[in-house]
């Protein structure tokens, strides 16, 4: 039911999105407006703010709905309800929790989250962003990269370091910087092989004042509020790849029944349906996965290599699908205008975003480890 509406209000009042972006090169403001009149801003935050409080799992099926139109439709929902707005909304205090959650919910705002850096992405604790203590507050210094939206943004979660002997263990700071504040720019915006909306802004940081109002939560947590994030980031990322793997099926499903080749329809062929089956059983497969990792959230613990586990196979899945679709279209598949080809571009970003496939193998493996016995 959930889903029939969802599907029904994304077909009918989003179907331009996906040229829209393209043609403008971001989220216009009316694209923001309906997204709002919808109910998909802030939709993880509470009623008392404006938000729709969905569960994770409700949250999953929004993103997988929406990215049977665009991958990238699902970024304006977890700028608006994903790691800094979820920060904000669990260790914020009442007044950065009145300032700034009511203002993501009417689509007045939007976050991105800031802890790569040129010499630190996948060691992510190898960041040099420093947050010095000075009357009132902290000054902040450093570079952040490959931040998605930055260029959209109204307010950032930088993570910086407050220990330098502690780094990760303690070490590692929490700030909600607002945009604009003497000392922040965003000096280059990058356009990906994506979507021309999907942007990787590099914020520059340079003796950049924030008071001590605007720490989120405890000195020295930063860094474990964003790994304890990280299942729902990982999950939001598998059914972001899984809505769209579902949507690349249908079409190929539906182009192969009515192109004719030699006499005959190509869904008739053995080598095209091996195809299809081969992508339905990746899809299901996936569909699993992410369903046991919300499992073990819902019993109270972490999803921990499961989550890794969905992340992983769910985006280099969606990629074998997408390549499987551009095949099974043919020509029609690669061109500029094509949406099989534009699904093809974007669904690549996701095996580097949110932990690199590497990354994920590494955890996965590091969980199988643990479990021999000494
Ligand atoms: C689309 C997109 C959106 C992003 N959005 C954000 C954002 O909003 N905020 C943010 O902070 N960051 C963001 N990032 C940055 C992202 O987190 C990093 O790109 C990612 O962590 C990888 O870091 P890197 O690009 O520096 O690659 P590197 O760390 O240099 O790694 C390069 C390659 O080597 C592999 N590798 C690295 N170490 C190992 C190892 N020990 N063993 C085996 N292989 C290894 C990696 O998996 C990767 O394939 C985004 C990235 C992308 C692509």
């Amino acid at each position: 039911m959930l889903r029939q509406s969802i599907r029904r209000s994304i077909e009918g009042r989003m179907a331009a999105f996906p040229r829209d972006m393209a043609a403008h090169g971001r989220f216009t403001p009316d694209m923001v407006r309906t997204f709002a009149e919808l109910g998909f801003l802030g939709i993880r935050l509470d009623e008392r703010w404006g938000g729709a409080a969905m569960s994770l799992r409700a949250y999953c099926l929004v993103q997988e709905e929406l990215s049977r139109l665009s991958p990238i439709l699902s970024l304006m929902v977890s700028s608006t309800s994903g790691l800094a707005p979820m920060a904000i909304q669990r260790h914020g205090t009442a007044e950065q929790q009145r300032r700034y959650l009511p203002q993501l919910c009417s689509g007045q705002s939007r976050t991105c989250f800031a802890l790569t850096e040129p010499e630190a992405g996948s060691d992510a604790a190898a960041m040099t962003t420093t947050a010095h203590r000075v009357s009132g507050g902290w000054q902040l210094n450093g570079i952040k990269h490959f931040i998605t939206l930055a260029d959209d943004a109204q307010l950032m979660m930088v993570m910086s370091i407050t220990d330098r002997a502690k780094r990760a263990r303690g070490g590692v700071s929490a700030f909600l910087v607002e945009i604009p504040t003497p000392g922040v720019s965003v000096s280059r915006v990058d356009r990906t092989i994506g979507s021309a909306a999907w942007t990787l802004g590099e914020i520059t940081l340079n003796e950049v004042f924030v008071a001590d109002s605007q720490v989120l939560g405890d000195i020295g947590k930063g860094f474990s509020y964003a790994m304890a994030s990280l299942d729902e980031g990982r999950l939001n990322v598998a059914s972001i790849c899984l809505g769209a793997a579902r949507w690349l099926l249908e079409a190929s499903a539906a182009h192969a029944t009515s192109r004719v080749t030699f006499g005959a329809p190509l869904a008739s062929r053995q080598a095209i349906q091996w195809m299809l089956a081969d992508s339905a059983t990746e899809i299901a497969a996936t569909e699993g996965l992410i369903q046991a990792a919300l499992e073990a959230i819902e019993a109270g613990g972490s999803a921990g290599a499961l989550a890794s586990m969905a992340k992983l196979y769910a985006s280099e899945m969606a990629f074998r699908v997408a390549d499987r679709a551009v095949q099974i279209h043919g020509a029609a598949g690669v061109l500029d205008s094509s949406p099989i080809g534009a699904m093809f571009r974007d669904l690549r970003l996701f095996r580097i975003g949110e932990g690199a496939s590497e990354i994920q193998r590494m955890l996965i493996a590091r969980s199988v480890l643990e479990q021999v016995p000494n």
